[in-house]
């Protein structure tokens, strides 16, 4: 069975290239019916943070990417990784290493001087244990082969190979008996029986080390799949100063998950010249095949415009939860079951307009104000003493509508004609009053929404 695994490290926020990362490994093993697991790596104790594990749970909930099993804790599982070490020392595969901090820093100093990258030179390699300085804890090195080469036939960058002479004898295990970064991903991908690791390609030297790890212990290899980091517009890795950064931000900016799920899929992989692809078609056409080797850019009017689809055909009830998740945080509104209804009555208006939670909520906190509403400028501006008059006539014949849309619609329309005018200087002056500013969906339905005791009302305060 194929089975994938996203891996992240709780040291910061969850980064849109992560949620990338965590969406291709999600949607290869869907399409091929696989699982697609998580792993948190959580060794380096000064780093990790309790806090960000729980912002890594919470973004990729939200993003609809929660693992299929449990996550694993990477630093549950030192015990294992020390064995494996151990196991890899007994049968000569492995070795104590005893340099001092100093003696590995001279070296490094001297190959530098001398024009040579800083590589261990493997003085511990062959000598015998007995000749072990007193009193020295050892590291464990990897006895990596010296000749030929390390291969990976990765699935996006093809076959990528190093010299073993290039590499060094890395450590697995330092010398307080903590396992290093490279071996743990090795063993704990072996025990999770991952099969294929679709990562950033920022890890592609890793992959040779890991390899021989691998190969040292006769274990099969997973499939590689370095895929291509995001950048800026400007091609400079994409950082906060290019935009949001953070899946977190994202959804505080009012995106949908699914609108930035269908961008990230979009940035890096490519189906003809497909742009909306719902999770659904995305897990029956993804494969790794279609990821291309070239860094994608970060466009993030793209994703808006993405956002603004999705948004008109979002779900009016949940779009209204998200909503009244926004305005129940500003203290000037009102949130009771009235204002709820008023929002749910004028969500197919309101979702229209948007391209984001956030300017949904905007345009829909008018609804929840408390009468008398204050009014903005351009609003102020067309309640003319002329206007408050024809208000004022318009006012008894509103009363008597049903208030349906249609109602409204009628009472407008013959009021405008009885009285010689247009449509839209009745609707204008009225939307003034019932907004306090100059945009809204259709005025009957915003009519129809505040329902006739809260549109008198308003109407009444405006036009006296
Ligand atoms: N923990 C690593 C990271 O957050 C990923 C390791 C891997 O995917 O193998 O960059």
């Amino acid at each position: 069975m194929i089975r994938t695994r996203f891996a992240p490290s709780p040291t910061g926020l969850l980064h849109i290239g992560g949620a990338r990362t965590a969406l291709f490994n999600y949607l290869f093993a869907r399409h091929h019916g696989g699982e697609y697991l998580l792993r948190i790596e959580d060794t380096d104790r000064e780093r990790s943070t309790a806090e960000a594990t729980r912002v890594i749970l919470e973004g990729l909930a939200w993003l609809g990417l929660s693992p299929d099993q449990p996550p694993v804790y990477q630093s549950t599982r030192e015990a294992r990784h020390v064995e494996v070490a151990d196991q890899l020392l007994a049968k000569g595969l492995a070795y104590h290493c005893y340099c001092s901090a100093e003696e590995l820093k001279d070296m490094r100093e001297q190959a530098t001087r001398e024009g040579r990258p800083p590589r261990y030179d493997g003085r511990w390699r062959d000598r015998d244990p007995s000749e072990a300085p007193p009193g020295i804890a050892p590291t464990i090195r990897l006895k990596a082969p010296r000749e030929g080469e390390t291969l990976v036939d990765d699935m996006v960058q093809g076959i990528v190979r190093v010299g073993n002479a290039e590499m060094d004898d890395m450590i697995i295990l330092r010398a307080n008996r903590t396992p290093t970064y490279l071996h743990a991903v090795v063993v704990d991908d072996h025990d999770m029986e991952i099969t294929h690791v679709i990562r950033g390609d920022d890890h592609l030297t890793n992959t040779f080390r890991q390899k021989q790890i691998y190969d040292a212990l006769g274990w099969q290899t997973p499939h590689f799949g370095h895929i291509p980091l995001i950048h800026g517009a400007d091609g400079a890795k994409l950082s906060k100063r290019h935009g949001a950064v953070s899946v977190l931000e994202f959804r505080n900016q009012g995106f949908l998950p699914e609108a930035l799920c269908n961008y990230l899929l979009r940035l890096g992989w490519g189906h003809g010249d497909a742009e909306i692809i719902d999770r659904a078609e995305a897990i029956k056409l993804f494969d790794i095949d279609g990821v291309g080797r070239a860094a994608s850019r970060m466009d993030y009017a793209k994703l808006t415009h993405l956002n603004g689809v999705y948004l008109r055909a979002a779900d009016n009830d949940r779009l209204s939860d998200e909503v009244l998740a926004h305005l129940a945080t500003r203290p000037e509104l009102v949130i009771s079951d009235e204002t709820k209804h008023r929002i749910a009555t004028l969500m197919p208006g309101l979702k229209e307009r948007a391209k984001s939670v956030v300017e949904l909520a905007n345009s829909a906190a008018f609804l929840a104000l408390p009468s008398p509403i204050a009014l903005d400028d351009k609003a102020r501006a067309l309640l003319t003493g002329e206007a408050k008059a024809m208000l004022r006539e318009l006012a008894p014949q509103l009363a008597a509508s049903d208030f349906t849309i249609a109602g409204v619609d009628a009472v407008l329309r013959d009021f405008a004609e009885s009285t010689g005018r247009k449509l839209g200087q009745v609707a204008q002056p009225l939307r003034a009053a019932l907004t306090g500013t100059t945009t809204s969906p259709g005025i009957d339905a915003t009519l129809a929404a505040l329902g006739r005791d809260e549109a008198l009302r308003r109407i009444e305060n405006a036009a006296t």
